[in-house]
């Protein structure tokens, strides 16, 4: 027997953000950033609801100055007048302790605060400045994420960790000795956070990095070395595919070891592309997995040279397409439909056990082929489709399917 291997989750803290829980046992929650200028209350109100709306848990804003500092509060307040309860979490570098002391409706509005030890300040007041913050978050009752990156990874660190690598007998090559760093600096201010009084419970932990290896290495010492829920994202992942894959393989790779309490998705959007593609990508790489199911699935085949036309392609998209706009009634529904698998082959050669494999299934001839379509519903065949209207008549089965299998007569059986 060819088992799967069982997805061990890594045991964290559970961490509460607004009403939203982060590991701990926790679904992997997704998470977004917005890209407007907070100061830009109805800008940024926008996009968040634009986000949470395409399933972001979690949304975090640049609160950079006084002006995006006075924006938050007056964002939490339009997000609760329509009913939105996103947590939202503060992004600050440098000028956090200023903002949150002088903004209490700041330290208030917030879900979680964003630390970056490597950007809290500079010599002597760097210690101070992140104790602030910390003792902001203990008096609002926030969580905190604290969250290193390569590229402004705390330099008296780095230099401390450089100087005692070359007194090695064997030093270590220069990107070990940065991991290191990039681990030593999250864990010792998560063990800072925890001596000023925040818990455990209340830390999330990340180390962002552009490179897949460096990722997959950091978060494994992460893993091994500490208990802190973690929050994964490749940093400037990159635009289109290359930002796709890269997030997909270095994410998904941990997720599948059981690493990773919440994720983010750092795309760079296309010219005038959603910014909600940030979540849909998570969602993907956590049902792929199948850690988390978020919509109905389509698989479809390539096409090759046994299928000359473009019929198959039309019908998988105008399937997926049809399933897309569906699913905000459907989700209230049919309970569980977002886990559906619906297959759509271009001919015989996998269609048909491929179909079968699938919830609901449809095989279209490929060139050479007699001209019928046969349906296969939970691995049987039961219907033959012809003719121009296959897709309308698919869907309708589609559709008939869910209402049987999902549908409140089910419920109630
Ligand atoms: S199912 Fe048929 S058309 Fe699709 S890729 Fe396989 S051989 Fe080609």
């Amino acid at each position: 027997m060819v088992g799967l291997p069982e997805i061990k989750r890594h045991r964290t803290h559970r961490v509460d953000v607004r009403r939203v829980s982060v590991g701990g046992g926790a679904p992997v929650r997704v998470q977004s950033m917005t890209n407007t200028d907070t100061a830009d209350v109805e800008a940024s109100f926008a996009q968040v609801k634009e986000l949470f709306l395409a399933g972001s848990e979690i949304v975090r804003v640049t609160v950079n100055n006084d002006a995006a500092a006075k924006g938050v509060a007056l964002l939490r307040e339009r997000l609760d007048a329509e009913g939105l309860d996103v947590p939202l979490v503060g992004c600050f570098h440098y000028n956090g302790h200023t903002l949150l002391s002088d903004y209490p409706e700041l330290a208030c509005a917030l879900d979680k605060y964003r630390i970056n030890p490597g950007n809290v300040g500079f010599g002597q007041k760097r210690d101070r400045q992140f104790e602030i913050m910390i003792e902001k978050a203990i008096e609002y009752d926030k969580p905190v994420r604290i969250g290193v990156n390569w590229g402004s990874l705390d330099q008296a660190l780095s230099a401390k960790l450089m100087d005692e690598n070359a007194a090695r007998a064997e030093p270590w090559d220069a990107d070990s000795v940065m991991r290191e760093a990039l681990v030593q600096s999250a864990l010792s201010s998560a063990e800072k956070a925890q001596e000023i009084g925040l818990p455990a419970n209340k830390i999330i932990l990340s180390a962002k990095v552009s490179r897949v290896p460096d990722l997959i290495a950091v978060y494994r010492a992460l893993a091994a070395r500490s208990n802190y829920a973690l929050h994964l994202g490749l940093t400037e992942a990159g635009m289109g595919s290359r930002g796709v894959a890269a997030t997909a393989i270095a994410e998904g790779l941990l997720l599948h070891e059981g690493i990773g309490d919440t994720i983010r998705a750092s795309l760079t959007p296309e010219p005038g592309g959603a910014r909600t593609q940030e979540v849909k990508v998570c969602q993907e790489i956590l049902q792929v997995l199948g850690i988390r199911s978020f919509a109905p699935q389509v698989s479809a085949c390539p096409g090759c040279g046994r299928t000359t036309s473009t019929v198959f392609q039309e019908l998988a998209g105008s399937i997926q397409h049809f399933l897309d706009t569906q699913m905000p009634v459907w989700k209230k529904r049919y309970p569980g439909v977002e886990g559906l698998n619906v297959a759509v082959m271009g001919c015989i050669v996998n269609g048909p056990g491929e179909s079968k494999h699938a919830d609901i299934g449809i095989s279209l001839p490929g060139t050479g082929e007699s001209p019928v379509a046969p349906v296969f519903m939970d691995g049987k065949k039961t219907h033959t489709l012809r003719g121009e209207r296959i897709a309308e008549e698919f869907q309708t089965l589609v559709e008939e399917y869910i209402e049987n299998r999902f549908g409140a007569g089910q419920r109630a059986a």
